[in-house]
């Protein structure tokens, strides 16, 4: 017989013929005759009922049969005589794989805070709350794919290791097959890399941006959808280490293409998950987030606003709030501000243009003003910042000056600035984080529970 899958077995009807199944045990109850067994094999959050006429089966498996325990069971998929399910398994024969131990399973049926949980990364996907946020990320993966295949972009895979930190955008970790214990020096002390593995400094990417924009010029629309690193030092519910990041980027979108796709793409993600993860997101809804459907509804339905940093800088300043981080032209917003924005004032998800040059990347469209330039940031309720994007410069000479006045690498961006002198083109892009994404798609309020393995300052455990 071959196995059937649990969540297959749920929708269908008591036909009464003999399945299989196989899972983990979430809780064994019962008396010496008469045994129910809750198990899951992860294809649903649902457990389905067996049934096990103690009689029929030796009393050491019957024991053994723990929370955590993994079983082959087969048996009469029969209508259930209890509340909960239309179906149950009247099992006939049971094959237990693999005991767990009841003393020192950490899973026992008491809900575990967050913290513990991180502490068992490795088990904790067995958990109600684990297995719904691992579906569901996994049907936000697989709904991006999707959107941007039925648009007709083209999916590009960027580099993860890269020569330099063109982008600026946080701290780097290094690449190298150097000895660390004896790196070789040049006589003024620096580090002599021409023995080192690529010949020249090496990092992890930040964010597969620049590349993407040689596939936009080339190809039209692309986007990329994978790791990213940061060593940044932040500690905060909203900032991994390693992340992932889906990066579109179009020829021929101005910043209001950019804004539209923006707002096109997530409320696409957001319908998809609520047409495809239902059983996931009411679970979390009553688990973890009771506003968790209502503020999905709302954002879906709801039409973003758009206005300019220095409008929002206003209406911030004019708020008469106290801030932990000062307001004023000219600083970048702080999570506490942007949420202020889209909690308090709006109460809808903002897409804040035209932030100061000053505080934004250097290949942001330039301004006529001299003094902003076309940014775009995406806020959403509960998280602040979810996406980050621009129209791009594509004027050779205003790029090349900005790289000159900031005193980047000139050299190392050859390559990007050579996209400015061969047939330019106006092209927008955005960087969504994923997992900022799956945040707010799950109502879990840490950024480690979204993750399977977290990596965060001081911590690369599993
Ligand atoms: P923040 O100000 O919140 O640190 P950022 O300005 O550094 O964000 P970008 O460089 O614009 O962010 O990156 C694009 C997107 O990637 C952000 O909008 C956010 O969704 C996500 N992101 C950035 N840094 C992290 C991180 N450390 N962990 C998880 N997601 C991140
Ligand atoms: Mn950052």
């Amino acid at each position: 017989m071959k196995r059937t899958k649990i969540k297959i077995l749920l929708s269908s009807p008591a036909t009464g013929s003999d399945v299989l199944v196989k899972g983990w045990v979430r809780t064994k109850r019962g008396n010496k005759n008469i045994v129910f067994i809750a198990l899951n094999d992860g294809s649903t959050i649902k457990n389905i009922q067996i049934v096990a006429d103690a009689s029929m089966f030796d009393d050491g498996l019957m024991r053994d049969i723990t929370t955590g325990a993994c079983l082959e069971v087969t048996g009469e998929l029969v209508e259930s005589q209890g509340q909960g399910q239309n179906v149950e398994i009247k099992a006939k024969t049971i094959v237990l794989y693999g005991k767990s131990d009841a003393e020192s399973y950490p899973l026992q049926k008491k809900g575990h805070s967050m913290e513990f949980l991180r502490e068992i990364a490795h088990l904790r996907p067995r958990t109600n709350t684990f297995g719904a946020v691992l579906r569901i990320r996994h049907s936000m993966a697989f709904a991006i794919h999707k959107y941007f295949n039925d648009k007709g972009f083209y999916y590009l895979h960027t580099p993860i290791i890269t020569g330099s930190d063109a982008e600026g955008a946080g701290e780097m970790f290094h690449v190298t097959t150097f000895d660390l214990a004896d790196v070789p020096k040049n006589k003024d002390g620096s580090v002599d890399y021409s023995g080192d593995f690529f010949g020249k400094p090496a990092n992890l990417t930040v964010s597969g941006q620049l590349e993407g924009e040689l596939g936009a010029l080339a190809i039209g629309e692309i986007y990329t959808f994978g790791p990213t690193f940061r060593a940044e030092n932040s500690n905060t519910p909203r900032h991994l280490a390693e992340f992932w990041m889906i990066e579109p980027e179009m020829a021929f979108y101005d910043i209001e293409d950019n804004m539209d796709l923006a707002e096109e793409f997530v409320k696409y993600l957001i319908r998809y998950a609520l047409e495809n993860c239902k059983d996931d997101l009411e679970f979390l809804n009553n688990m973890i987030d009771k506003g968790l459907l209502e503020r999905l509804a709302f954002v879906l339905n709801n039409k973003f606003i758009r206005m300019t940093y220095t409008e929002a800088v206003k209406i911030l300043e004019d708020s008469g709030r106290k801030w932990e981080y000062a307001v004023g032209w000219g600083r970048d917003l702080q999570a506490e501000h942007e949420r202020y924005l889209v909690e308090e004032h709006f109460k809808c998800p903002v897409i804040l243009t035209d932030y100061p040059k000053a505080i934004k990347a250097f290949y942001m469209k330039q301004n006529d003003d001299g003094k902003t330039v076309r940014a775009m940031d995406v806020l959403f309720p509960g998280i602040g910042e979810i996406i980050g994007g621009s129209q791009r410069e594509e004027d050779y000479e205003k790029l090349l000056s900005r790289i000159r006045e900031l005193k980047l690498p000139e050299k190392d961006l050859w390559w990007y600035l050579e996209t400015r002198k061969f047939g330019t083109a106006p092209h927008s892009g955005f960087g969504l984080g994923f997992e900022r994404f799956i945040l707010f798609v799950t109502g879990m309020s840490n950024i480690r529970d979204v993750i399977p393995f977290p990596r965060t300052p001081k911590n690369a455990e599993f």
